[in-house]
This record gives structure tokens, sequence and C-alpha cells, in this order.
């Protein structure tokens, strides 16, 4: 079973480090108090933090002590006795759009009749957008419905979304920071990631669409991202990783190298049923090729940055992460498990992303706020 690290609180204690294994929650902070956590720089300041970016600052070194030291260390909490809370502090957030059957069904969706659904840029770069850190929020948050400007038959309303959707995404953590001015090389990438959550990018449709042009998403997704409370180290899962999609055009040499992705299957539930069962090995940019990209201008990394890789879909119908997909952006209402049909989420709905070796991330979708 896969480690995961995290951030919990008890009733009337601090908050601090822990590492969730096989269930149960190692107290870090009380482990390092107690002198077994020697391979990690002041593991006792690191420990007791009220975020994962202390010790996600000290790099590979430190993180490979650590694993090693876990299996020594007694589970001293069980997972129903703490309350897990946000584990990073998110620096900034990054939201990809690398996966090129979700890239290809949004093409066909909004672009019917043109000749070839992917933008003309795609296949060249990883195309993706700054989003908003301040709204990442933990698995279990509830989701307030938002409003906004929309394309109405008069013109431009505003009110509530009607068109609430989830998008499922691998959340990448950036550990190591790299410096300003110098980009990082597509095979060293990796060594600044510092762990995997999963990541439900909640989008509203119809703002995102009346808004997006030309300058991208805006508010439409803005309002909140939902990541899971536990970060999965990268290091246990490396060996999870096969060849991906044939990168065709080779890309420029700063992108290039054999991409390897993720072979972890996902899912989406939705009350308790399941709508869409995907792959992460369904992504066609890596996440080397993402940073080496959000880096070739000079940008720089910082401890805390999140990575979003875009949603996630397959070839087949049941593999698309979002309900723009699933229901064909509403004209094609897909059919529930439990019975009945959906296009988006209504308010009450509760969606769970989980994936195998990593956290849930549940929410429940709230109405909107009277105004
Ligand atoms: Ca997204």
């Amino acid at each position: 079973v896969t480690p995961r690290f995290g951030v919990f609180r008890r009733e009337g204690e601090p908050a601090r480090v822990g590492a969730l294994v096989e269930g149960r929650v190692v107290d870090m902070a009380a482990a390092a108090r107690a002198g077994r956590l020697t391979g990690v720089p002041d593991a006792g300041a690191v420990f007791s933090a009220e975020s994962l970016n202390p010790f996600m600052a000290l790099g590979r070194e430190a993180w490979s002590a650590c694993l090693e030291r876990l299996p020594e260390l007694d589970a001293t909490l069980a997972l129903d006795e703490v309350e897990p809370l946000l584990p990073i502090e998110v620096a900034d957030y990054v939201d990809f759009y690398s996966s090129r059957h979700h890239a290809e069904n949004a093409g066909r969706i909004f672009r019917p009749d043109a000749d070839e659904p992917l933008p003309p840029n795609w296949r060249s770069l990883p195309v993706g957008y700054h989003g908003r850190a301040g709204t990442v929020v933990p698995s279990g948050t509830p989701i307030v419905r938002p409003q906004g400007q929309l394309r109405g038959g008069g013109g431009p309303e505003h009110g509530p979304t009607r068109a609430l959707d989830i998008e499922l995404e691998l959340g990448f953590v950036i550990g190591s920071p790299s410096r300003r001015g110098q980009p990082v090389g597509v095979g060293e990438a990796l060594e600044h990631v510092f762990g995997l959550v999963l990541l439900n990018d909640w989008s509203a449709r119809d703002i995102q669409a009346w808004e997006t042009v030309p300058l991208g998403p805006f508010l439409g997704k803005s309002f909140a991202t939902s990541i899971g409370a536990w970060v999965t180290p990268l290091e246990p899962l490396l060996d999870r990783r096969v060849p991906g999609e044939v990168q065709a055009p080779p890309p420029l040499d700063y992108l290039r190298t054999e991409p390897l992705v993720f072979d972890l299957g996902l899912e989406v539930s939705l009350n308790g049923a399941t709508v869409a069962r995907t792959n992460a090995r369904h992504l066609y940019w890596t996440v080397e090729q993402q940073i080496a990209h959000l880096t070739a201008n000079g940008a720089s990394l910082r401890t805390g940055d999140l990575l979003g890789s875009g949603t996630i879909s397959g070839p087949e119908r049941e593999e698309r992460g979002c309900f723009l997909e699933l229901s064909w952006n509403g004209a094609e209402p897909f059919e529930l498990p439990g019975g009945g049909t959906r296009t988006y989420l209504e308010d009450g709905d509760e969606v769970v992303l989980s994936g195998e070796g990593l956290a849930e991330v549940r929410g429940v979708v709230q109405p909107a706020v009277n105004t």
C-alpha cells in the first residue's frame, strides 16, 4: 500500500503532518520529537507545520529518507480520529489540457464544423493557463453553485450556472523550487515533483463558454478546485509508469523525451454510482513536459505549485472524465446506473473521484447563495 502525507488536526491540538499508512495515521510530529526521523533535516519543525510545504521544500533526499523510516514508525491514530486539512499551501495553480481524447471531444462539441478537432498548437505544446490558487480546497469541502454572467436569448444575464461540471484530473505537487530565469530541462523535471493528488476542477460550462474568448477560462473555473486530503509521494508510483502514446509530430527539442505515463485506474461516481471509469495513462503530455514548458520562458517553480493534468478521458464513451463529454454538452443526457438520466450537476449531488494509490476527492453541490 502506497503511503500518503497530509496535515491533520485533533480536537484541542495543533495541526501537524501525518502519514497515512494502511488506513492508519502516523503522527509525524510526535515521531520527529521522539528522534525517529533522523534523515530529515529539522524534522521537529518540518512536521509540526500546518502544511506539507516545509517538508516538500527539503527535496528528494529528505523525502526518500522519510519514506525509508516510515515502516519503522507506529501508526497510533485511526483515520476517523483525525480531521484532515488542506495538505499543501498552494503556491501557483496551473491547469493543463493534456488528454487528447478530452481535447478532441471538446473540439467536436464546440467546433462541430471543423475538420480537425484539436487546436493547431495542441500537438506542439502542453496547452494550459494559470488558475486561482486561493480557492483550492480539500476533499469534503461543499461546493456552492457559482453565479456568473451567461449568454441568454436576449443578451447577457447574471445568475446561477445551469451547467455545473466536474473535471477528473491528476494534480502534481511541486516540492523543490527552481530558479527564475533558468528553464528546467525535461530530463530533470521529475526531481521537482513531490507527489500526486486527484483533482476535481469544478467548472461552470455556461459561464466559461461566454467569458472564455479571447483570454481563456476565468470565473467559470476559479470558484473551487478540490484535491485529495493526502498526497501520494511520487517515488513509490514511478514503477507504475508505462509508455505513453507516440507523440507525432515529435515535439521540439526542449520537450522531447520518451513519454511515460502513470497506469492508474480512475473513477467518477455520482451519488454512489460509477458514471465513468478511465486511466491516467490516457494523458498525451507528461508532467516532465508540462514542467519543461512551464519554465521554458524562465518562469520558476515554487514549493506548493499545483499542476493539474487537465480532464482525463479515454477513447470510449464511459471513459469520459467530465459531464461536458458524458452528456455532449447537454445534448445527449447519459443514463445513471440507478435509473434516470443526467446532463450537468444538480443541487445535493455528491461527486467522488477515486483512483489507484490516490486519496479520494469528495464534494457535495450546495444551492447558489441567495443574492
Ligand atoms: Ca481543468
